[in-house]
């Protein structure tokens, strides 16, 4: 047990803050009994001070496992403003000279410093394992620690290292922290770092002052010149998926008199910062940008995020969205959707290996449901994130201020579950949606379930129809993903509660943006 400290005191002392944000004392509480802590926050939440306080408090070197180099430094500079002596905290990466290097073990031996921030690189560098095997470690705080999951926006394979490295230096408490939530993601981190029994303390995602729309993307251009036209003098970004576009995009705006500028990655860096300052400064209203843009960025009065494209995964959609309205102002989300951009994004997957392609299409199937459903999109959000969004109609987005026609649904959430267990919940959804419509495919005809009574049972409705009874009983939290598996259907315990006793449920159809598509085509 650590010695009872005036945690408001010490918060005070080294960081000058009045108040904890949101749950950061319990956090730290938990920490400071040397417990396994995982931390799921949104960014901007103040993830950094659950383990920089403890550090400061706790006796030894606690090791901040951190994945990029700027970052560290930024956190190591702020970190030294708080403190007379600059060896409190240090980072250890490749870009540093023997003779720093040297420096930073100096100080560590002699007590003097309590964060010490490495890349995940260098703490597999046996030179480091064994030098760290002599320190005494108070804690190991693993950031960004979504890069451990193939399931996350940002891989790395090296995290997969950590746990037996932290075995091989020393066992200490580990903190994990990450502002990617959604439960698989939580899953592999937990299971990867040997932390399962971790408690786990996660803040809501929501995002009240976000209002969030689909639309149809035809016309997209036009569409885009007329609302910003009602958004001259404030800050806009739109994000394309390809640079050519990014460029095409910026152009087409301009000439449209709207101020507007590109960034994307093959820019000349001079440029690209040239760009991003005259949009900090607001000499430039709209930032054309791919999703190389808005890293780090914190400009608190961006009023609204386009997506011209839709994006690759909810994951991002919600990161790149976030950057609107951090200010608690408005912040208007609009993203363009036609299922052509779904078939070449599968495309682009093609040559990559079959794991990482499966796992794409997973994601993507994500990003089709949110845009095709007409549930409210921020309870489709939390959803994804783990998080049950209780209020019936949010009225800050498209489907909650323009509800599509219901239907009366019970009998076919009833249908759809008894086919879940009669295939023992052993395949994902198109597979059950393929039996009930009586669809025969390689995957059917293998299980020969094309030869049962109950194929083709559904058949009165389509794939569409079951694909939106799919997704609304999973939002309802009736039927669950399998957290290893990713995609095989399961029961939960209030779908087989509704199944002993179905009540009366009412759902919307999907859009039918195809259909929207083609009428406005000809
Ligand atoms: P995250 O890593 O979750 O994105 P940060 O750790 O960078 O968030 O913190 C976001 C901002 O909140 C920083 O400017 C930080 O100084 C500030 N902050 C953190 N904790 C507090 C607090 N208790 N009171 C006031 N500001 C805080
Ligand atoms: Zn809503």
């Amino acid at each position: 047990m650590a010695k009872q400290v005036d945690l408001s005191a010490s918060l005070k002392e080294h960081f000058g803050f009045d108040t904890f944000k949101g749950n950061q004392e319990e956090v730290i509480n938990n920490v400071l009994k040397g417990n396994d802590t995982f931390v799921l926050m949104p960014t901007g939440g103040g993830k950094s001070l659950c383990y920089q306080l403890p550090a400061l408090i706790l006796q030894g070197t606690a090791i901040v496992i951190s994945p990029l180099i700027a970052l560290m430094k930024n956190q190591v500079d702020a970190m030294r403003n708080f403190s007379e002596d600059d060896g409190i905290a240090h980072f250890l990466n490749s870009s540093l000279t023997k003779t720093a290097i040297n420096k930073v073990k100096e100080d560590i031996l002699a007590g003097k410093t309590k964060l010490l921030y490495v890349a995940p690189e260098s703490l597999t560098k046996e030179e480091n394992i064994e030098f760290l095997k002599q320190v005494k470690i108070s804690f190991y705080a693993v950031d960004e620690a979504h890069c451990i999951s193939e399931w996350g926006h940002d891989f790395r394979p090296e995290y997969r290292r950590i746990r037996p490295i932290i075995s091989e230096i020393g066992e200490s408490p580990v903190i994990a922290l990450t502002a990617t939530a959604t439960p698989k993601v939580q899953h592999d981190i937990q299971k990867n770092l040997g932390m399962l029994n971790a408690m786990v303390f996660k803040s809501s995602f929501n995002r009240p002052n976000l209002y969030y729309e689909v639309r149809p993307k035809t016309n997209a251009s036009k569409e885009i010149i007329k609302i910003l036209k009602n958004y001259v003098g404030k800050s806009s970004i739109i994000y394309c998926l390809s640079r050519k576009k990014v460029e095409e995009l910026a152009e087409t705006l301009v000439v449209n008199g709207i101020k507007a500028l590109p960034y994307h990655a093959g820019m000349d860096a001079s440029t690209r910062a040239k760009n991003q300052d005259q949009f900090l400064m607001e000499e430039t209203d709209v930032i054309v940008a791919t999703i190389a843009f808005g890293m780090g960025i914190d400009k608190p009065d961006v009023r609204m995020v386009m997506h011209y494209d839709i994006p690759k995964s909810l994951e991002g959609y919600y990161q790149e969205t976030g950057r609107a309205g951090r200010d608690g102002g408005e912040g208007k989300c609009i993203a363009f959707y036609s299922y052509k951009d779904i078939q070449k994004l599968e495309k682009f997957m093609q040559g990559k290996p079959l794991a990482e392609q499966e796992i794409g299409k997973q994601l993507l199937l994500e990003t089709v449901a949110y845009a095709e459903s007409s549930v409210c999109r921020r309870k489709t959000l939390l959803h994804y994130f783990g998080e049950k969004y209780q209020v019936k109609d949010c009225e800050t987005c498209d489907n909650c201020v323009n509800p599509k026609e219901e239907f009366e649904a019970k009998g076919d959430i009833v249908k759809l579950m008894s086919m879940i267990l009669l295939l023992k919940e052993r395949f994902k959804a198109d597979h059950v949606i393929n039996v009930l419509t009586g669809n025969v495919n390689t995957a059917i005809k293998s299980y020969k379930h094309n030869e049962i009574p109950e194929f083709g049972s559904g058949d009165e409705n389509d794939e569409k129809h079951w694909n939106a009874v799919v997704r609304q009983s999973l939002v309802r939290g009736f039927i669950v993903k399998d957290i290893e598996s990713y995609g095989l259907l399961h029961i939960s315990k209030s779908g087989h509660e509704y199944l002993k006793k179905p009540a009366s449920i009412k759902m919307t159809k999907d859009h039918d943006f195809d259909v929207v598509e083609e009428e406005t085509n000809t």
